[in-house]
């Protein structure tokens, strides 16, 4: 299996090559070349495997190159980390199927993911001889997820920046609580911005990059989609029954990463995933593509779902990509022009594909408390991010057809929001709960370029 470019600017790729490239170095997004539907027979195997063999089997059709039983290893380290057996287990709840992607280590969906990344990188550095210095800016939930995915790796440090004071308490301790010595948290003396603008100068000094190796976690890494491939493959064969029959999914969005994976997950079980139904909270971007036919820049608004409050969605571009008829010169002057102008529009046909491909709702603050409150009455506590998703998911709901809410954050997580909704704050999970004695380590740096660079020298690899 090869992997080529967005914009069609570099030859095709192992699956090695374009973990370790992250964004293309055309400034495009890595795919597949093509995604070989799942044969009848396949799919009726695959329905008896565990999540861990599921894994397996599915990201072996991605992953060529690794050995099988690299890979096997990999995958059973991963997600050792996670406290529930089943790793992504369905809960019911009033009609509806939560799938519970946060019993890894930082209780939120992301572990998924970055659980494998972490792994996979160590193993091709390993094989390379080759090192890597990770460099991100946070918000709050990708931090962590990053940290806990290659704490105490060989051959790898980490080096993330949040604002200081002005993550959630729980988010620091989080993160600065992880003291090994391949792990160095930065609290800025600055806004998630200003952390985001400096680590995107720094990558921007190529020589520096190249000299520090250094390697980047964002959403946009192909390891990252694929593993979250998996839950909907999983979920969807569990609801959908020997004989076949759909499964709607309804996903929390952000970056369009996570909706994405159910997109790939699709057109890997051929009848088995109907609807994707997009949620987004108010910021309500990919909400208007789907609705008005129109992808255009707004504001970004601060929410209960912070880790949704974005405007630009860097997986877009993969999903435009498909949309396109995979024609990466159209891609390649579509994201110029919208560099230009903040703004891309779509033909009748397109908007038509784009609404078969997906249904969307933004919903709101009230909205979102409102379904935290109603589904705590029944005995299942939401965190915001959920909630945005389950009420978008009751919207768009089909007599007769499972539907799928990905729950993407543990409440307490989220604890201030949720005693919005019902008058207390989440019990703490143990995970959590012996955060606050622990020893922890951060530095706290001013926001300029110079300095963070300085620090990254001094510690990097
Ligand atoms: C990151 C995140 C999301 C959004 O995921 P995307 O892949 O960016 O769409 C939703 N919920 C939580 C809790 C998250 O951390």
């Amino acid at each position: 299996m090869k992997y080529i470019s967005t914009r069609g600017g570099i030859a095709p790729i192992s699956f090695s090559e374009a973990v370790m490239m992250g964004l293309a170095t055309d400034g495009g997004l890595l795919l597949p070349e093509t995604v070989i539907p799942a044969t009848p027979d396949e799919i009726e195997a695959w329905q008896r495997l565990s999540y861990q063999d599921l894994a397996c089997a599915v990201i072996s059709r991605f992953a060529d190159d690794i050995p099988a039983g690299d890979l096997r290893e990999l995958i059973d380290r991963s997600y050792a980390t996670f406290t529930h057996p089943e790793i992504t287990p369905l809960v019911e709840v009033d009609g509806l199927h939560i799938l519970e992607l946060f019993h890894g280590p930082t209780l939120a969906f992301k572990d998924v993911a970055l659980q494998f990344l972490g792994n996979v990188f160590e193993y091709l550095l390993k094989k390379s001889g080759g090192r890597m210095n990770i460099l991100g800016a946070t918000s709050g939930d990708t931090g962590s997820a990053a940290i806990y995915g290659v704490r105490g790796k060989a051959r790898i440090n980490i080096f993330i920046l949040h604002p200081h004071k002005r993550v959630s308490p729980i988010q620091e301790l989080q993160m600065t609580t992880v003291t090994d010595p391949n792990v160095f948290n930065i609290a800025l003396q600055g806004t998630f911005d200003d952390g985001q603008a400096i680590v995107k100068a720094i990558f921007n000094d190529l020589p520096f990059k190249e000299k520090y190796a250094l390697g980047a976690v964002n959403s946009i890494n192909w390891a990252r989609i694929l593993a979250q491939v998996v839950y909907y493959v999983h979920a969807a064969l569990k609801l959908s029954g020997p004989a076949g029959g759909v499964v709607d999914f309804s996903v929390p969005t952000g970056n369009f990463g996570d909706i994405f994976a159910g997109h790939v997950a699709r057109l890997l079980l051929p009848g088995r995933i109907g609807r994707l139904i997009l949620a987004t909270n108010e910021n309500d971007l990919l909400a208007r593509f789907v609705n008005d036919g129109e992808y255009s820049l707004g504001k970004v608004v601060q929410t209960s779902s912070p880790s949704m409050d974005i405007q630009v969605a860097s997986n877009f571009e993969r999903y435009l990509f498909y949309l396109y008829g995979q024609d990466a010169a159209r891609v390649r002057a579509a994201m110029a022009g919208f560099g230009a102008s903040g703004r891309l529009a779509f033909s009748a046909d397109e908007h038509g594909q784009v609404r078969r491909d997906f249904a969307a709702s933004s919903v709101s603050q009230a909205e979102t408390l409102a379904t935290i409150a109603a589904f705590y009455r029944q005995g299942y506590l939401l965190d915001p991010h959920t909630a945005v998703g389950v009420k978008a998911g009751l919207e768009f709901r089909r007599a007769g057809i499972p539907l799928v809410c990905l729950a993407t954050a543990h409440p307490a997580k989220f604890g201030a929001a949720v005693a919005e909704a019902i008058g207390r704050e989440p019990d703490l999970p143990p995970a959590l709960a012996g955060l606050a004695g622990k020893a922890s380590r951060c530095e706290v740096l001013v926001a300029e370029i110079g300095v963070i660079m300085g620090f990254v020298e001094q510690n990097a690899l």
